[in-house]
């Protein structure tokens, strides 16, 4: 087989399950490292590089990294690396001299946000302390997106999400709030050198059903109904509510009326849990504050009686799932129907540009969204950018704030006169781990300690207020323990094949039997067969290196299941194998070193 091109950075980066998986690519073990040393606002400030809200994150990340995470091949538990990251926020010091300050000069080039989503806020972020002119229009009171108006306080309490905008705006970022912006031509009329769409998905989708209209006054389209609670215009429900819709904002809804006074809040799913939208987290909290969860019925229509909401039917579904857990059948077996004073429908979001004119210049695609370049976030009309949810539909914060962060390179770039595709290269600089003969600048014992479980406030406690956090955070020894439960998947393995005497130490001591010399081969299939540990689980391909010196087999790791322990580094008795610390430069904004005179 061809051996393996380590200098591509893509090829260490993989190695890094968490990051790799990060949207952002947030340094997950650097950071964990810093936190094991005490160093939390050194840990904060690390991840804010590339995660500009570690706090707010630190709650609420959607966390694509944790499935991803080395350790569920080791002992099926991912590392709470989300807890972790709330852990270096809960406990920073002041850390506001330490960011980028407003500069003294402006660059006089003028760029308009329109949205105070994350998205607009990481662009505004990556750009003002680069010189450039930043204000962002707002049409609520109050800035932060749909991380204020609809993940609930429980979750995300105010201060955090404060503290986390203000640092930006103090990098000297406009702010108007209450300011819809109602026409994308007048808007670009005003001649700014660039504008940023982050205007996010903001139209929740409706279920027309028999009874909709009249039963109008106690139907909630559940975004809006968040977002009506989080600025107090609702303050109440009634005793008995049903959520149509089993992902993340139904979730949200049914604890928000839990909160409001609901006694009995049921949520009504389509299809098997196994299908549902919502996280399994976000299954466990609302389940724990005793919500039931009901499977397999499709509404049907709503009853009302004298023009007033008082239940719905529902037609009880059936399935047929094959081997891997498709459905390829549905009927229906029965109609039931549920008495219930609201309903929230928690169905889904859609785009919405009623604001942006048809001959604005912007071209618009499918399902009536804009068409965006995956690469540059430019639209059709040069200079015009979309970002987060208004670029490609419902994601995530930690999507917007990627997002956000390659508009910024683009439009940097687009100001400067530099072609928007040449933007600067991912690196990967590796440095080693070594501190002596046998020693490792990062601990790498390796611990069986199971994942540790963050508490919660107790029940009787949770509803007295809409804002009382749930999560109460990692104790002193949940973080020690937690922080060791870390694989060091940034400490690779690196191995030079001069060096190596085919003496086997390495093979010997490998723990996990992940490494083997052996005869080339011509297919990925047939190395594995010869294998130690034919059977491991795949997601990475195999590491294959050039022809030894003595017999011109090849070494073979498997960097499935590798601990990054170092046992190998230290056997070796020519150093073949070393233990080298990767660090993966994701460029942004302020990289992009080249600026026209
Ligand atoms: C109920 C719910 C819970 C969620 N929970 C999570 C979670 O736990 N974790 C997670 O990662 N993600 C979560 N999300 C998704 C996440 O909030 C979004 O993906 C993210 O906020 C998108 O960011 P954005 O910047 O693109 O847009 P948004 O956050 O939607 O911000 C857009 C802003 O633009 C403003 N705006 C719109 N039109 C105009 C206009 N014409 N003029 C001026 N301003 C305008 C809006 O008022 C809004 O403030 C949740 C979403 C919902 C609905
Ligand atoms: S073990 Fe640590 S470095 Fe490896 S994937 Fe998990 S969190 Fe990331
Ligand atoms: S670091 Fe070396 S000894 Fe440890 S698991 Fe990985 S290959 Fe095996």
């Amino acid at each position: 087989m061809k051996p393996t091109d380590t200098s591509d950075p893509d090829y260490f980066h993989q190695v890094v399950d968490c990051q790799w998986a990060c949207p952002a690519h947030t340094p997950v073990p650097a950071y964990i490292r810093l936190i094991a040393q005490g160093r939390f606002s050194d840990a904060y400030l690390l991840n804010r590089d590339s995660n500009v809200f570690p706090g707010i994150l630190g709650r609420v990340c959607d966390r694509p990294c944790e499935p991803a995470c080395r350790r569920t091949r080791v002992d099926g538990e991912p590392v709470a690396i989300c807890r972790l990251k709330r852990v270096a926020a809960d406990h920073r010091d002041d850390i506001t001299d330490r960011l980028p300050a407003k500069p003294e000069q402006t660059n006089g080039k003028r760029i308009a946000l329109i949205g105070a989503g994350p998205a607009s806020f990481t662009v505004a972020n990556d750009l003002a302390p680069l010189g450039y002119e930043c204000t962002i229009f707002e049409k609520l009171p109050e800035a932060g997106g749909l991380m204020r108006a609809n993940i609930p306080a429980f979750r995300l309490p105010e201060k955090v999400l404060n503290e986390e905008l203000q640092y930006i705006l103090d990098m000297g970022v406009e702010l108007k709030l209450n300011s819809p912006v109602s026409s994308m031509k007048a808007l670009l009329d005003d001649g700014w050198d660039a504008v940023f769409v982050g205007t996010g998905a903001p139209k929740g989708k409706d279920l027309h059903l028999p009874g909709r209209e009249e039963a109008d006054a106690n139907i909630h389209i559940g975004i809006d109904w968040l977002e009506s609670v989080a600025f107090d215009h609702i303050d109440s429900i009634g005793k008995n509510v049903l959520i149509i819709g089993v992902g993340n904002t139904a979730m949200d809804c049914c604890r928000t009326s839990l909160r409001l006074g609901a006694e009995s809040v049921k949520v009504m799913a389509r299809k098997p849990r196994n299908f549902f939208k919502a996280s399994e987290w976000e299954l466990e909290d609302a389940e724990e504050e005793n919500i039931e969860i009901v499977v397999n019925h499709s509404p049907k229509a709503f009853v009302t009686e004298n023009g007033k909401l008082v239940g719905m039917t529902f037609e009880l579904m059936e399935y047929d799932v094959d081997e891997k857990g498709e459905i390829t059948g549905q009927r229906v077996t029965g109609e039931e129907t549920l008495p219930c004073d609201d309903v929230i429908l928690a169905i889904g979001q859609e785009n919405a540009f009623p604001w942006i004119e048809k001959d604005a210049g912007i071209e618009f695609g499918k399902w009536d969204v804009p068409v965006v370049d995956e690469e540059t976030f430019e639209s059709s009309r040069k200079g015009v950018f979309f970002g987060g949810d208004s670029a490609f539909g419902p994601k995530n914060i930690i999507w917007a704030v990627e997002h956000g962060h390659q508009a910024a390179i683009s439009i940097h770039r687009h100001c400067q006169g530099l072609g928007l595709r040449d933007r600067a290269p991912r690196e990967v600089e590796l440095q080693s781990a070594k501190m002596g003969m046998f020693e490792w600048r990062y601990s790498n014992a390796y611990t069986d300690a199971e994942r540790r479980e963050m508490e919660h406030v107790a029940l009787v406690d949770r509803f007295q207020r809409l804002n009382i956090e749930v999560e109460l955070g990692f104790t002193a020894e949940q973080i020690a323990v937690e922080v060791q439960r870390c694989l060091n998947c940034d400490v690779q393995t690196v191995f030079e094949t001069a060096l190596c005497e085919e003496c086997d130490a390495c093979i010997d001591v490998c723990p996990v039997e992940c490494l083997s010399i052996t005869p080339d081969a011509d297919s990925e299939a047939d190395l594995r067969a010869s294998l130690s540990q034919p059977d491991a689980p795949d997601g990475q391909s195999l590491y294959v290196s050039n022809p030894l010196p003595l017999t011109g087999r090849v070494m073979i790791k498997d960097e499935n299941v590798c601990l990054h322990c170092g046992l190998c580094a230290e056997r070796c008795p020519t150093s073949a194998w070393d233990m080298k610390e990767g660090v993966i430069k994701i460029p942004h904004a302020d990289d992009q070193v080249e600026t026209v005179a």
